[in-house]
């Protein structure tokens, strides 16, 4: 937290952005009455499937299962508009506490102990990044690891982001065209991975980081989101 955040901060304490009590960025109340949960879903085409498991029609690149708390709509919209867009870190801590809710929703403790994630934030696109000053996703998974106990490694790059000195045009090119490529891919192998996101749209993002983290020889790779946009 900069010297002004802290200011601003002591200044005005967050504010529930559905009722307008002090204290919190979505308060609990609000939380479980304007949180519509996307349920057991394939997470692409919407079609009724068992514990979130993505359909055998939507399976080519898709991680296994993927966990979807809410439509990107209402409260929810609101929550990560003032997360994203005017950076209000501490909504972090409502977002990934309604994700960690759906975790549960979907898994027993039992399940979760034996799958030992590592969790995995989808990386912001550079322009955007520098125009929020932070890294939502990292943040977002950040706190799922200290909600979860599960470890976090920002093991996912996204090529593009920085300048491949030296690589020659070809090479370059190549590299390009996976677009995602695994730092440390040696805590990447045989493990389990779960992908967070704050929204999925298209899916592609989520499609090709799957695929970069089965190239890399993780076992499983299932992701939570927390909005699909409609
Ligand atoms: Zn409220
Ligand atoms: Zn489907």
């Amino acid at each position: 937290m900069s010297i002004l955040e802290a200011v601003i901060g002591l200044v005005a304490p967050p504010e529930c952005i559905s009722c307008g009590v002090e204290g919190t960025a979505f308060c609990l109340a609000c939380s479980s009455a304007e949180i519509i949960t996307y349920g057991e879903r394939c997470w692409s085409c919407g079609a009724t499937s068992a514990g979130g498991r993505t359909c055998s029609s939507c399976r080519k690149d898709s991680p296994r299962y993927v966990w979807i708390s809410t439509n990107y709509e209402g409260a929810a919209k609101k929550l990560i508009n003032v997360y994203k867009f005017s950076g209000l870190r501490t909504a972090a801590d409502n977002i990934a506490e309604i994700m960690n809710q759906t975790l549960h929703d979907f898994l027993t403790k039992a399940e979760l102990a034996k799958l030992n994630y590592l969790i995995v934030p989808i990386p912001t696109a550079t322009s955007r990044r520098r125009q929020r000053g932070f890294e939502h996703t990292k943040l977002l998974a950040r706190v799922l690891s200290r909600k979860t106990g599960l470890a976090t490694i920002d093991a996912l790059g996204r090529l593009g982001q920085t300048r491949q000195l030296g690589a020659h045009r070809d090479v370059r090119l190549k590299q390009t065209e996976g677009k995602y490529y695994v730092r440390l891919p040696y805590l990447i192998k045989d493990r389990n991975i779960l992908l967070v996101d704050d929204v999925v749209t298209t899916g592609a993002t989520l499609r090709g980081a799957t695929k970069t983290f089965r190239q890399a020889g993780a076992k499983r790779v299932d992701a939570l989101i927390f909005a699909k946009r409609l």
